[in-house]
């Protein structure tokens, strides 16, 4: 099975999986072995369109030649030195990333979960070194159907069963409230010993929920007037996904607390981020946080790659614009199918809504069929197909995917 010269089949590589990993995913039926641009190939060689970019982490196109370079070169040179020493790539990476989105400081970790724990961390340390709450009284507010990853402490703050089944007990300190509702929002913040806001600013998981125009801003007013911090989890609405580089952007809103993940590598591998300005982030004292990985010269070196090319190759704008003629493409259908109900999104994040319930296979069985037509996409709560291909896909590759999608959509129909 390893030899060069035999090449194991899609089913062979399944049942691997199937029988020696762990069934915390349910995948679908597709062994991918190679990518570029917008494009995967499976191990017998068929060639797809990728549509969800590894949950957005992949904006720049599969194996992009520039992040690739990078990567390379500092393999070559110095993989890992651990934070107990400088090294000579995290200090330019860092005046890079914080000038790039205008924050004092950044911490730099690896996974996006990592990420929103450090942001909570931060949140709670600020919340008794400067706001002065009162000793592990520091409360967070979270939005209903967020998504921030999988560790206890999130999940702490998830309504979601498949998330929080059978892991109790959680960690307290967390207050949830319905998304897009400011009032309940409000509510929620006038409460004792409230220290900050996290919310995603448009929540991915949960089937790309866009928030009205003004909650956003709303819910910087609000921490305004209580002195909260507003933290938004932008791991994967951020770097240019929603056709602004923040999907904060969108209502010209800063948060306090920036979280940062997926597409910072490219997808090349983990590297995430929290940004904040000196008052907040100088919280954090030596040796109170951090991790092995974090900051090391190989992620400084691609993630620095990875934002260049955000940057020269304008992803911002073409994310805008792909994004128009996908979602006008999809209107259409929805005129023209019984199926499909609704478009949803911003940019290249969007979802379609089928006209099903949410334990129906309906979703499933189509993006079986936009498989087979050549088209990679996965239902998000049963009854909602999230499309989010790589910023680089052309304008004719969406007129080809919105083809395959009406395909498929007729054929299950
Ligand atoms: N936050 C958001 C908004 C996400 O969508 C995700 C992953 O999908 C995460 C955090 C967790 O990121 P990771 O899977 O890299 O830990």
């Amino acid at each position: 099975m390893n030899s060069s010269t035999t090449i194991a089949s899609s089913a062979d590589l399944m049942k691997l999986e199937d029988v020696h990993g762990a069934h915390n995913y349910h995948p679908l039926p597709v062994v991918l072995s190679r990518g570029q641009g917008a494009h995967v190939w499976d191990v017998e060689g068929k060639r797809y369109l990728d549509f969800l970019s590894a949950y957005s982490a992949v904006n720049q196109g599969h194996c992009h030649p520039h992040i690739i370079a990078a990567l390379k070169s500092q393999a070559d040179q110095l993989t890992l030195t651990s934070r107990a020493f400088y090294n000579d790539q995290l200090g330019p990476y860092e005046k890079y990333v914080t000038e790039f989105f205008g924050y004092d400081k950044v911490l730099p970790i690896n996974s996006g979960v990592e990420a929103v724990e450090t942001a909570i961390k931060l949140c709670r340390k600020w919340a008794y070194r400067v706001k002065g709450i009162q000793d592990n009284l520091a409360r967070i507010v979270f939005a209903r159907g967020n998504f921030h990853g999988r560790t206890l402490g999130v999940i702490s703050a998830s309504v979601d069963p498949s998330s929080t089944g059978d892991c109790g007990p959680f960690v307290p300190g967390f207050d949830v409230v319905p998304y897009n509702d400011l009032s309940a929002m409000e509510h929620a913040a006038q409460q004792p010993n409230v220290a900050g806001i996290l919310i995603e600013p448009i929540q991915g998981e949960a089937g790309v929920i866009v928030p009205h125009e003004g909650y956003l801003k709303g819910i910087r007013k609000l921490c305004d007037e209580h002195n909260l911090l507003f933290i938004a989890d932008e791991v994967q609405t951020g770097i240019a996904r929603t056709g602004a580089m923040l999907a904060c952007d969108h209502e010209d809103v800063r948060p306090d607390v920036l979280i940062l993940g997926k597409a910072l590598s490219g997808g090349v591998f983990p590297v995430s981020a929290v940004l904040a300005d000196d008052p907040i982030m100088l919280c954090i004292k030596p040796g109170e946080h951090g991790s092995t990985f974090g900051g090391n010269p190989l992620a400084c070196a691609v993630a620095q790659a990875a934002l260049q090319v955000i940057k020269d190759e304008d992803l911002v704008e073409q994310a805008e614009n792909r994004g128009k003629q996908f979602r006008q493409r999809m209107e259409e259908l929805v005129t023209r199918s019984e199926l499909v109900t609704l478009v949803r999104g911003k940019g290249l994040l969007n979802a379609i809504v089928i006209n099903d319930h949410e334990e129906s296979d309906t979703a499933w069985r189509i993006c079986l069929a936009m498989r087979d037509l050549g088209l990679l996409a996965k239902p998000t709560h049963g009854n909602i197909i999230r499309f989010a291909p790589p910023l680089i896909i052309s304008e004719q590759q969406i007129e080809e995917a919105a083809e395959i999608i009406e395909q498929a959509v007729n054929k299950v129909q």
